[in-house]
């Protein structure tokens, strides 16, 4: 065998030789090809509601943007339209991956509608970041949180195109948006709303969702709400528990929130029930630890803490108080962390600071939303 090899090396030119070298690794050889036939890169469709049968449920796959292989990220998408004509009414769950409640709460509210009652359309993505979903994360596939991106980028990350083209198929036929959330990974919430307080239509959309808390909020920060909103969209983000499961009662309120909304907009006949008067934040601080050991809080979701009072005690691993941790200001507990281990810089409480925001419009004798 050695001596075949060597002989056929012999046969060799040396001319031969020099006029093909081995390729660099970062010469690769270009092998002829036929050209696939494929579609361009960012050909966005935008979901019209009038393109779907009325007193119909339609159910499929819409494409964004291309995996590694080159085939289409699909998230799901559920079109509900009624007998009657109305608004259309957006519903996005699962924008982190890990963010469940929010599907099972589209999942029963469609499957609890008559379909010959209903005025105007229910447009659902129970599963935006389907990505993430499969990968059983909250950050998108590059490892960015999607909601930090919006209102996305043509030409950007992969996180920012797959945004820009979500936005570009979901948002166009929307009147009003309701984004559901749930506290991230290793925390819990109450149930509470974020919304731009100073919008009326956002306010009442927010009241009518029975949450705990609503906490004021409009800046530009990436969110599919703020690019919502931007596009003259009434919109709200829901904040429905806590991450990777599904809860009872929280299924039940969610569900029972946008009935209400629905109502509202007089796309359901029936009464609103408000039954809760929520607190309202301002402003929002999550309390980090400025020190690492082990956390005893002292309050729990929902509760009023007066400016200085004791939030958490830290302890070393001998259980001696290294620190007590008091609220910076008078506030009512959105979320807390759920593991009470701690390093230096942990977020381990959400304190909402209560009261409306300083500028506002008129409140007085909120207006039912009505298309
Ligand atoms: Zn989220």
């Amino acid at each position: 065998m050695w001596q075949s090899l060597h002989k056929k090396e012999n046969l060799m030119k040396p001319s031969e030789k020099e006029k093909s070298p081995p390729p660099s690794d970062t010469q690769i050889k270009t092998l002829s090809r036929s050209v696939a036939p494929s579609r361009p890169a960012q050909l966005i469709e935008p979901i019209l509601v009038e393109d779907y049968p009325l007193r119909a449920r339609s159910e499929f796959f819409h494409n964004l943007t291309e995996n590694v292989l080159g085939q289409p990220y699909q998230t799901p998408i559920i079109i509900a339209r009624g007998r009657h004509a109305g608004p259309t009414l957006g519903i996005t769950a699962a924008l982190h991956g890990n963010e469940l409640n929010g599907i099972r709460i589209i999942h029963h509210l469609l499957a609890s509608i008559d379909l010959e009652k209903l005025h105007g359309s229910l447009l659902c993505a129970p599963i935006v970041n389907a990505p993430a979903f499969a990968l059983g994360q909250r950050e998108f596939a590059d490892g960015v949180d999607l909601n930090h991106v919006f209102p996305g980028r043509q030409d950007g990350t992969p996180s920012q195109q797959y945004a820009y083209a979500f936005r570009k198929s979901f948002l166009p036929d929307c009147q009003y948006l309701i984004d559901i959330h749930t506290a991230s990974e290793g925390r819990i919430n109450t149930m509470y709303v974020r919304a731009d307080l100073q919008s009326e239509e956002a306010r009442r959309m927010a009241m009518l969702m029975n949450p705990e808390i609503i906490l004021h909020g409009r800046s530009g920060d990436g969110t599919l709400r703020t690019a919502a909103r931007n596009k003259g969209i009434v919109a709200i983000t829901v904040e429905a528990g806590n991450p990777s499961v599904f809860q009872g009662h929280i299924l039940y309120e969610g569900e029972q929130g946008i009935r209400n909304v629905l109502h509202a907009l007089g796309m359901l006949e029936g009464d609103t029930q408000i039954h809760r008067t929520p607190v309202i934040c301002k402003s929002s601080k999550w309390l980090r630890t400025t020190c690492g050991g082990l956390l005893e809080t002292h309050c729990s979701l929902a509760q009023h803490i007066p400016k200085k009072g004791s939030v958490a005690t830290a302890l070393d691993p001998f259980g001696n108080i290294k620190h007590v941790y008091q609220a910076p200001f008078e506030g009512i507990v959105i979320g807390m962390a759920a593991n009470p281990v701690a390093t230096a810089g942990t977020r381990f409480c959400h304190l909402g600071q209560v009261g409306e925001p300083s500028v506002r419009a008129s409140s007085a004798d909120l207006p039912v939303v009505v298309s």
